[in-house]
C-alpha cells in the first residue's frame, strides 16, 4: 500500500495522487501532461479590461470621463473576479472528484513576485484561491491536499531516472534531454511528476 493514513481522520487511504506545477501564464501543467486554461470568454474579458485600462490613463484624473471610465473598470473587474472564481470552483471539483491525493508546493506566492520583479502578475492569476478551493473539497471528502517543501527541487531532477540536470536551471530551457536515461522532457510536465512523486513518498510509511 502507497499510503498510512492518520489514525485520527476518517480519509479513506489515496490511491490516485496527481501532482502540479505552477504555472504563472495559466495556472499549472500536472503529472498527467495536462495544462488547464482559463476559458476564452474569462480570457476576453480580461483583455477587454487591460485595454480600458489603458484608456483611463491617458485621462486626465477627476475628470467627468475619467470618472466614467473607473465605474466601468470597477465593473469588469469584479466580472472577471466572478468567472475566475466560477472557473476555479469547477476545475477544484472535477480534480477533486478524480484524485485522492494532490501534490502541489508550498510556494510562497509573495516572495516569489518580490524576488522576481513580477508585481501583481504572480499575484493575480488565482493560484492561491485555486489551492484554498482544492484544499477544502479534498477534505470534504476525506482526501488530502500535499504541499511539497518549496525547496525540493522539483524541476531539476529526472523523472524517469532521478538524476540531477545542471541545464534546467536556465530558466528559458523549456525542454530537454536526461543526459543519464535520454528521457525526453517537458520542464513543467516533468516538475509535476516529481511533485506527485514527493508527494507519495511523504505519504507512504
Ligand atoms: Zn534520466
Amino acid at each position: 500500500m502507497l499510503y498510512a493514513y492518520e489514525a485520527e481522520t476518517e480519509s479513506v487511504p489515496p490511491q490516485s495522487f496527481l501532482g502540479m506545477d505552477y504555472a504563472m501564464h495559466g495556472l499549472y501543467a500536472d503529472s498527467e501532461g495536462n495544462r488547464p486554461v482559463y476559458p476564452g470568454y474569462y480570457r476576453e474579458v480580461e483583455e477587454k479590461l487591460k485595454r480600458e485600462q489603458r484608456k483611463l490613463s491617458h485621462m486626465v484624473k477627476d475628470s467627468q470621463n475619467w470618472k466614467k471610465q473607473k465605474k466601468k473598470i470597477a465593473k469588469l473587474f469584479a466580472k472577471t473576479a466572478d468567472q475566475r472564481k466560477d472557473f476555479l470552483h469547477k476545475e477544484s471539483r472535477r480534480i477533486t472528484n478524480a484524485y485522492d491525493c494532490v501534490c502541489i508546493e508550498d510556494l510562497d506566492m509573495k516572495a516569489m513576485s518580490q524576488e522576481m520583479n513580477f508585481g501583481k502578475q504572480v499575484m493575480d492569476n488565482g493560484w492561491g484561491m485555486f489551492t484554498d478551493f482544492l484544499k477544502y473539497k479534498l477534505e470534504e471528502q476525506g482526501k488530502r491536499l500535499i504541499r511539497v517543501d518549496r525547496y525540493f527541487p522539483s524541476s531539476q531532477i529526472c523523472s524517469c531516472c532521478g538524476e540531477k540536470a545542471s541545464v534546467t536551471k536556465d530558466l528559458s530551457v523549456r525542454r530537454w534531454r536526461c543526459s543519464y536515461c535520454e528521457a525526453e522532457h517537458d520542464r513543467d510536465i516533468n516538475a509535476a511528476v516529481n511533485i506527485r512523486n514527493e508527494g507519495i513518498r511523504m505519504t507512504s510509511g
